[in-house]
């Protein structure tokens, strides 16, 4: 079968959830038995997203071949249980990079260089990258932005020429808002009309329409939406809020989203999708009554997004544990000696945030000496891991000025120190240590035996390491040791033994958590923070 595209445009507002049901769709595909993949082309200049802050764009997520990505190929990843690369997301950045390299080498020798057909071409050439790899039936492109925004021109252009030339073989979704005005007690269909008028304008026809509202539509309005905008009236679909992202397939589904694609792309549906192990997981989800409440200490809690693929991990971990999860986020900069335990002992387990700089860490410190001394499950991520190891340095080694030379370049007691390949480093942009690296497991660990294995590979976003000068006397104390890089000896996990669940990694385990994968390591802790939850209600 020919590769088919996939277009998924947005208008009206942003934060619609284009990445949402780009992913429910490619999820419906996918068990269709179809070869599904999802990028995502972003019109903005920064290479990548790695070097935003979350307050600018969110989390910033990790292929398992180090591209730093924007968080919907999280999405992409949990929806659909297949990895994403760096050839799955694409900046105006990229493009223009791409672009002006060529022109330096000589590639256009005595043309004018211009948006088209220059950078068109290269969009259109990184479109059909994955595609033409023949790994895939049908390539899902979300673009990023609202229709109406200029930075976006050149990739609607793209995508009005790529139309043209593949025919049956692609397809524009379009994704709108219908606002209700409470006043009026009424749906306005008006913002998508003149949204639709906009894509129209710029030359591309959409085939479905996908609405995204707080109330059901009536079927009069769908039909006179499909009238005013060129579309039959079945491929006006409306996209009603759900209590979690994960049933949007499901409604998507409901109103026959995937036959409609599959479809106006030439392909006769043929039975159902297999979603069974997907039902599962939300009949799970839906069945669980009790809570499990987990801290997260983070910087950016007031950030929904800040910390998406480990919220997520938890709520996939937690479902699998047959618990609601009840998160409750923690301000570092909040948060102190004199006030940890106040803050701390309602939860039943306690994550500390992955992160960068100084602000909020010493938070962080407070937090974990709260949390190990009172043997609560706690899970440190990256920096978290990193502030385990400062934390016990500190107060279990009595090495009072122990950090890591990210805070304090020149402390005596570096437990955390630059990795040596950094050093040299001066670019910030894609130079860190990123992407998927083995990681062995000492047998009797108990990350071992949450994984169920000894070697694993997950997913890094760090510049700092374990300096291994100190291992033997942090081992020596307790704080063990048990997961290394068998080429680097570049120690990724750490346990407390003799507590509950203690444990960092110097590695994301969230990147990786999907539906029907969840993290292992979270199911592990989220099971530990259940057992200390009852052990704390017998007690009482
Ligand atoms: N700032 C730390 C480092 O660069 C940790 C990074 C992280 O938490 N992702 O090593």
């Amino acid at each position: 079968m020919e590769t088919k595209y996939i277009f998924v445009t947005g208008g009206v507002v942003s934060s619609l959830g284009k990445g949402i049901i780009s992913s429910s769709l490619a999820c419906l595909l996918k068990a269709r038995g179809l070869r599904v993949t999802i990028q995502k082309f972003d019109p903005y200049i920064n290479i990548d997203p790695g070097t935003l802050n979350p307050y600018e764009h969110g989390e910033c997520y990790v292929t398992v071949d180090g591209h730093e990505a924007d968080l919907d190929l999280g999405h992409y990843e949990r929806f659909t249980n297949v990895h994403t690369t760096r050839a799955n997301n694409v900046t105006t950045g990229r493009i223009y990079q791409s672009v002006i390299n060529k022109e330096r080498r000589g590639d256009y020798l005595g043309k004018t260089v211009q948006i088209i057909p220059h950078i068109t071409d290269e969009i259109k050439r990184n479109v059909k990258l994955l595609g033409n790899t023949g790994k895939f039936d049908y390539v899902i492109t979300e673009i990023g932005g609202t229709v109406g925004d200029i930075e976006s021109l050149p990739f609607l252009e793209s995508v009005r020429q790529l139309r043209w030339e593949l025919g049956q073989n692609s397809l524009c979704i379009h994704l709108t808002y219908m606002p209700y005005l409470a006043a009026a007690h009424e749906l306005k269909t008006k913002p998508t009309q003149h949204s639709v008028k906009m894509l129209q304008e710029v030359g591309i026809q959409p085939d479905i329409l996908i609405l995204r509202t707080e109330h059901d539509i009536p079927a009069q309005m769908r039909r006179k939406i499909a009238q005013f905008c060129n579309v039959e009236p079945d491929a006006v679909i409306q996209s009603l809020d759900q209590p979690t992202i994960y049933q949007v397939p499901v409604a998507m589904h409901a109103q026959h989203l995937d036959e409609i694609v599959l479809r106006k792309t030439g392909v006769t549906p043929e039975g159902e999708p297999h979603m069974e192990p997907w039902m599962n997981f939300l009949d799970k989800m839906n069945k669980a009554e009790k809570e499990v409440t987990i801290g997260l200490v983070g910087k950016y809690v007031e950030l929904q997004d800040a910390y998406k693929s480990i919220d997520e991990a938890l709520f996939h971990a937690a479902v699998y544990n047959d618990r609601r999860l009840k998160l409750v986020m923690i301000h570092s900069e909040k948060i102190n000696d004199s006030n940890a335990g106040q803050l701390l002992s309602p939860l039943d387990g306690v994550i500390v945030a992955p992160g960068f700089g100084q602000r909020g860490i010493e938070g962080k410190f407070s937090a974990l000496k709260w949390c190990r001394e009172h043997d609560v499950p706690t899970f440190g991520i990256c920096l978290g891991m990193q502030c385990m190891v400062i934390e016990f340095a500190r107060n279990v080694l009595g090495l009072d000025d122990a950090n890591s030379t990210e805070m304090n370049p020149t402390t005596r007691h570096n437990v955390i120190d630059l990795m040596e390949e950094q050093k040299s480093i001066s670019n910030l942009g894609g130079t860190m240590r990123l992407g998927a690296y083995d990681c062995e497991l000492t047998p009797d660990s108990r990350a071992a035996k949450a994984y169920g294995k000894t070697l694993v590979s997950e997913r890094h976003r760090h510049r700092f390491e374990l300096n291994n000068d100190y291992r033997q006397d942090l081992e020596r104390a307790g704080l063990k040791c048990v997961g290394e890089n068998p080429s680097t000896h570049l120690v990724e996990v750490v346990e407390l033994e003799g507590k509950r669940w203690y444990l960092g990694t110097q590695y994301h385990p969230e990147y990786s958590s999907t539906v029907l994968s969840p993290g292992p390591l979270f199911v592990d802790f989220i099971k530990a923070a259940i057992s200390y939850h009852e052990e704390k209600q017998a007690a009482e």
